[in-house]
């Protein structure tokens, strides 16, 4: 098992926002988390991500517990997308930002190699490639923070919401290149509102209300009882 979310709570002052979740991740996986507004989700990629603090459960990833590992290693879980808002810096320029995803590597042959293959993910990346990340669309953002996150060479991919405010046709885009990303290995966790979209491109769902998982099966099963 590559994650392993057990019995996880989380607080926020007196608001509890997760209520002791259990959610399972093996190597390889597209695990997606649905649920309304609320529920729960950002919170629980923040946990995984070390933004947010268990006030009790355990995070355990490749068998050793979060809280041991190292701020650096941390960084290597990969994260796209804060639910704040996209990561990118606006006054950088879209290769000044991959770079920077880089931050923990000093591998200049790797670093290449990942651009190259991001580039290849993204095309439109590649042309705006000095363009400041400021002037690019939503959907180029999101592909950027997207881009940032694989620089780091994470073992695991943490999205919260990729699709949010964008085009249909990006959309689609967007979750083709997670699928084509997958395909080469990575491990992507999902974060969505739109569950058909997300079902469509994951192998398992967990639905979550109101700081619970109430539901936990294949894609295609949650896809046919929707
Ligand atoms: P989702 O991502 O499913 O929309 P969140 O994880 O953002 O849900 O939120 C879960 C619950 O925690 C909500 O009730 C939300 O109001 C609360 N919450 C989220 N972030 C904070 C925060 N920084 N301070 C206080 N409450 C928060
Ligand atoms: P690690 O060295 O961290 O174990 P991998 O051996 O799984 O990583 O992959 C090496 C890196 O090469 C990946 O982290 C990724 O950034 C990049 N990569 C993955 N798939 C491709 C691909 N199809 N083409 C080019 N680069 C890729």
């Amino acid at each position: 098992m590559l994650l392993e979310i057990k019995n996880l709570y989380v607080k926020y002052g007196n608001v509890e926002a997760l209520h002791g979740i259990n959610i399972n991740v093996d190597k390889g996986e597209i695990v997606t988390i649905l649920g309304a507004n609320g529920a729960g989700k950002s919170t629980t990629l923040m946990a995984v991500s070390g933004l947010v603090k268990a006030s009790m459960g355990e995070i355990i990833f490749s068998g050793t517990p979060l809280h041991k590992i190292s701020a650096d290693k941390i960084v290597k879980l990969g994260i796209s997308q804060s639910p704040e808002g996209r990561r990118v810096f606006g006054i950088l320029t879209v290769l000044e930002n991959l770079k920077l995803g880089a931050f923990t590597s000093s591998d200049n042959k790797k670093i290449k190699k990942n651009l190259d293959w991001i580039f290849e993910l993204f095309p439109r990346l590649k042309e705006r490639s000095e363009q400041l990340a400021g002037t690019l669309s939503g959907g180029e953002q999101q592909m950027l923070a997207i881009g940032r996150a694989l620089m780091a060479n994470p073992k695991i991919l943490l999205l919260d919401e990729p699709s949010l405010g964008l085009a249909p046709i990006l959309v689609k885009a967007i979750f083709e290149t997670v699928r084509e990303i997958n395909k080469s290995g990575l491990t992507v966790v999902l974060v969505e509102q739109n569950a058909k979209a997300a079902l469509k491109l994951a192998h398992r769902g967990y639905v979550m209300e109101v700081g619970n998982i109430v539901l936990e099966d294949t894609a295609q099963a949650l896809l046919a009882n929707p």
